[in-house]
């Protein structure tokens, strides 16, 4: 199942998108429940059930948790291709332990830079001249927990979307913790929508990404390094998920601080991601006055 947060007259609701005829069909949920997107259903033994359909083209597509309840768990360095590459960049603050992690790099994304499908991506050039993009399939926690085996994890999760770790390269250098660089306004890119995690095969899903019509990025998330288990069991271990939790299970070969030079983004690249299984996640960069 696809689900969507998207507003529609001024108002946000929850529905179950239909590809095929282009349309969504909303939850029946109170105002108060929908404000909260996808978490209104995430602590749900049951769906809602599902009013009338409505074409595609009327609504206008928020994040599927538009604000998440807190920080966004990411993993840095979690394909080996892009372990090297950024390795070699001279920006990475973590190359001491080696460019292949012993054990998870976990940062975190604060959950006000989340954006929707189709949101510019903001930069002001007197903060940062070295913005980048990170193609990632994140998961979404639908039961908490502390102490998660490894073998319970995937109980644990309720689905799959799309997260753009869209990063400023020279402020994740400069203060060698990487919150600053990956938490900028506008740098979280999600969506288009989620997936119940029936939909993905952790074993197999590709994760792809352009710049315009370049493709950067093309990997498969057989390729991790620290699977989905090994991130819910690693985290969890001394801090308890909570359902609506979202985990970024780090990006693949080919961001732009991996090329030489380095090809960061400019105002007008356009950036899609695009994920099997779930869809296609697309902003554009724009550059404001800070
Ligand atoms: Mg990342």
């Amino acid at each position: 199942m696809r689900i969507a947060t998207f507003h529609i007259g001024g108002e946000r609701r929850v529905g179950c998108v239909d590809e095929k005829r282009q349309s969504i069909a909303p939850f029946d949920l109170s105002m108060d429940e929908a404000k909260e997107g996808l978490l209104a259903l995430i602590s749900r033994h049951e769906m809602p059930r599902t009013l009338n359909p409505i074409p595609l083209r009327e609504i206008t597509l928020e994040a599927p948790i538009p604000r998440p309840r807190r920080n966004i768990f990411c993993v840095g360095k979690n394909y080996h291709a892009h372990a090297k590459e950024f390795a070699a960049s001279g920006f990475d603050s973590s190359a001491a332990q080696g460019a292949v992690p012993q054990h998870p790099i976990i940062f975190s994304k604060v959950p006000e830079c989340v954006v929707a499908h189709r949101a510019p991506v903001y930069f002001s050039k007197n903060v940062s001249s070295a913005i980048d993009y990170e193609a990632e399939l994140a998961v979404i926690i639908g039961k908490g927990g502390r102490g998660i085996s490894k073998e319970q994890a995937l109980e644990h999760v309720w689905g799959y979307t799309i997260l753009n770790d869209v990063t400023a390269r020279d402020l994740q250098g400069k203060h060698s913790q990487w919150l600053i660089g990956k938490s900028q306004d506008t740098f979280g890119p999600m969506g288009p929508w989620a997936v119940t995690r029936d939909e993905i095969d952790l074993a197999d899903t590709h994760v792809r990404c352009w710049i315009n019509d370049e493709l950067r990025q093309n990997a498969n998330t057989a390729a991790l390094i620290f699977d989905v288990p090994t991130l819910i069991a690693t985290i969890s271990e001394g801090i308890t998920l909570m359902p609506g939790d979202i985990i970024a299970t780090g990006t693949p070969e080919g961001v732009g601080i991996g090329y030489k030079p380095p090809k960061y983004l400019v105002a007008g690249d356009i950036m899609k991601v695009e994920i099997a299984g779930i869809g296609v996640l697309e902003n554009q960069l724009q550059e404001k006055a800070a």
